[in-house]
């Protein structure tokens, strides 16, 4: 691994990280979520690549990243909820899929196909430097290869890219680590897509309705991209265990079991820190070359949801154990 693919976040940094976007070449950046891979969203060949350098299947959508709510607006039509949504939840963990206008200049494999885009405006310092200097939409998913655990470090981006991405910018570890939050606003309401940091309970707060969870839940996606399997460790995952089985490493949550190969989300059942810490902790756990990694239980309420969200995703990709 050589240096000499991390940015610190600098005037200079900004610079070339824009010259790049307008040269149609992807980057890797921070969020408050995960780090992303980012890409001029109306440049069909500069989005194609993110496409082919995460092996992405193109039927799954990309969000498209904006400084602000007037700027979303360029792309997709906001009703009143939205707006009221926009303005409580924006900038921030928080996407909403919308209806997209027409003639609205982004590639058409950012939709794939679909006549709604999601978007998202970020909170982080970087991710909303990059945007505002760039002054475009940047289509950006997670810095992994699909399928895989999300990057919540520099680091983890570039253990997954190595020579296929020359440029990441380093703004440390990711406050939330989950992905971000995405809802569906269409006739029939609020349509929760992917639990996050911002969760159902807060959302409906706002909203003074309820959002209904996606169908995924009953097996049948909703939209593309929606996928069963994700997050994926190469290990298999056992989840809701107490105790660990030997020789297999463990995720605790709360007190700790003394096994060799143990890490805690959480000593004091805090959700936010087990979020943040989540992906990092499986990959740490993933490179010790286990065979199982036993998962505590997450109870699933607020931030919970999120967090067993991604590990039943993580679990579903080599199937159940036994
Ligand atoms: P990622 O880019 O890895 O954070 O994943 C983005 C998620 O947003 C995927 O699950 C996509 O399927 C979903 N998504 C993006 N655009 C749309 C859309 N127009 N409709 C429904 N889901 C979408
Ligand atoms: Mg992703």
């Amino acid at each position: 691994m050589t240096d000499s693919r991390f940015y610190r976040p600098s005037k200079k940094t900004f610079k070339l990280a824009v010259k790049k976007l307008n040269d149609g070449d992807i980057l890797s950046f921070p969020t408050e979520t995960v780090y992303g891979l980012g890409a001029d969203a109306t440049n069909n060949t500069a989005v194609a690549k993110i496409f082919s350098a995460k092996n992405r299947p193109i039927f799954n959508p990309l969000i498209v990243h904006v400084s602000d709510t007037i700027n979303a607006k360029r792309y997709v039509i906001m009703n009143t909820l939205a707006q009221k949504l926009a303005s409580n939840f924006w900038p921030g963990p928080f996407t909403m899929v919308l209806p997209v206008k027409k003639n609205n200049g982004l590639s058409d494999f950012i939709t794939a196909g679909l006549d709604t885009v999601a978007v998202r405006v970020p909170k982080h310092k970087v991710a909303q430097e990059l945007l505002h200097i760039f002054d475009g939409p940047i289509a950006a998913p997670s810095a992994n290869k699909s399928g895989k655990i999300s990057p919540t470090t520099a680091a983890h981006v570039d253990s997954e890219f190595f020579d296929e991405l020359d440029m990441i910018i380093d703004g440390g570890v990711c406050e939330k680590g989950l992905e971000s939050t995405i809802i569906q606003i269409n006739e029939n309401g609020i349509i929760l897509l992917r639990p996050g940091s911002i969760t159902q309970e807060d959302i409906e707060k706002i909203a003074g309705q309820s959002v209904k969870m996606n169908e995924l839940q009953s097996g049948s996606p909703i939209s593309p991209g929606q996928l069963k399997s994700h997050y994926a460790p190469n290990a298999r995952m056992r989840l809701n265990v107490l105790t660990p089985k030997p020789g297999e490493a463990y995720l605790a949550f709360g007190h700790n079991i003394e096994t060799l190969n143990s890490l805690n989300l959480s000593p004091t059942r805090n959700l936010i820190e087990a979020a943040a810490n989540l992906f990092s902790m499986m990959r740490a756990l993933d490179h010790l070359k286990i065979e199982i990694i036993a998962v505590a239980p997450i109870p699933a309420v607020g931030l919970g949801v999120a967090i067993n969200d991604r590990l039943e995703r993580a679990a579903a990709a080599k199937g159940p154990i036994e």
